[in-house]
């Protein structure tokens, strides 16, 4: 094996195992030629409610959509809060701005990168609208404490950006279904990806269920009758088509991720100098991201760059120190293990096509990078 051959995900591999199956879905679709809210369009909402045991799922543009209808459904508006964490991607944080709410930033948990449940409490004010924590590299948050924080201050509404952990499970139940409304991510790198953009939204409130669907296409209720202001978020019945074919070996792939990560961890235990991540015993992670830390991290990143080895840094800067960000949002308490975390963290190849080999090679190399 080449140094330059490890990719850090593998779609080509994915593709040629299921090229029957995607290739003859998408020329269903060019058959019939439904391309907007085509029959795939339902037919994969209806998988995936049955696959998290949510009520509704409602498919949508991209992840970043589903955030922002579901804020939409909500009624988040200009002077409301959203608490959530600084340590994420961007889009997090973003949709709770577009809306004209400010984004309130409690710190993380240090060994999962999630969300903190114990600092929730402090951060809420009469202008709390929702509460969102993110399902980081594949693992659910601490969704039972946060839904009884929440609970316990007039049933605030939770929303689980689970753009990373689609297929994770939490105490027995799935990643989406776990709170009041669950977002997820189709982009091509999430563990379940489709072939551009795409999303979902799950809740098991019908009344929920019915605004989102109407915002979802320009606040519709009936064609020409906008009752509310929309977006025009719908998934394309192509990208539907495209992730019903993946859906097909998608228990095979989060088995394969749970075992690789298993691996990894197992591997990294005999690297010193390496934090690899950690799952808590009633979750499973999906690794939307396998993410581990280290000091130095930019002086072992170019080492592993020359060993090729590739990586990423899922996040470098945490969002209270972005520009757009900075000035706008409320920081309660110290956010000091997500400075620290946006310093030491990287990404290392995860995909269920991992093999054996590889795996114990880049680990090697990481030793030696670390070294
Ligand atoms: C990917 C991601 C999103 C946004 O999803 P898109 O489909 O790219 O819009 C939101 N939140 C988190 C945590 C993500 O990782």
């Amino acid at each position: 094996m080449s140094t330059s051959s490890i990719p850090f995900i593998d779609l080509k591999s994915q593709y040629a195992d299921l090229k029957t199956s995607i290739d003859g879905r998408i020329q269903a679709v060019l058959d019939h030629g439904q391309y907007i809210m085509g029959p795939e369009v339902r037919q994969l909402e209806e998988k995936l409610e049955a696959y998290t045991g949510s009520r509704h799922c409602i498919t949508v543009a991209s992840g970043t959509e589903a955030l922002l209808i579901a804020l939409m459904a909500l009624g988040v508006k200009a002077g409301d809060e959203v608490i959530t964490t600084s340590f994420t991607f961007a889009a997090t944080a973003e949709v709770v701005a577009l809306l004209g709410a400010t984004p309130v930033f409690v710190d993380i948990d240090p060994v999962t990168c999630n969300m903190d449940p114990a600092l929730v409490e402090a951060a809420i004010t009469d202008k709390t609208r929702a509460i969102m924590p993110v399902s980081l590299y594949g693992q659910v948050a601490n969704m039972d404490e946060i839904n009884a924080i929440a609970a316990r201050h007039g049933g605030i509404p939770v929303i689980e950006d689970a753009a990373q952990s689609f297929g994770a499970s939490y105490k027995g139940r799935k990643s989406c279904n776990l709170s009041t409304i669950g977002c997820t991510s189709f982009f091509p790198s999430k563990p379940l990806g489709c072939y551009g953009d795409g999303g979902a939204i799950f809740t098991s409130d019908a009344t929920l269920a019915k605004i989102m669907r109407e915002i979802r296409v320009h606040g519709q209720e009936r064609r020409y009758q906008h009752t509310r202001v929309g977006v025009g978020g719908r998934m394309d019945t192509l990208q539907c088509a495209v992730v019903l074919a993946k859906l097909e070996k998608f228990d095979w792939e989060i088995a394969q991720r749970i075992e690789i990560g298993k691996r990894y961890i197992e591997l990294l235990s005999a690297v010193a100098g390496v934090d690899a991540p950690t799952v808590g015993q009633d979750r499973d992670s999906v690794w939307g991201q396998f993410t581990v830390q280290a000091d130095n991290r930019d002086a072992v990143l170019e080492r592993l760059k020359t060993l090729g080895v590739p990586t990423a840094v899922h996040y470098p800067i945490p969002l209270h120190f972005q520009g757009a960000y900075k000035d706008s949002c409320r920081i309660v308490g110290s956010l000091k293990h997500s400075e620290r975390a946006a310093s030491r963290v990287f990404s290392l190849p995860m995909h269920p096509y991992l093999d054996v080999q590889t795996q114990q090679s880049i680990v090697k190399r990481l030793a030696e990078a670390v070294a």
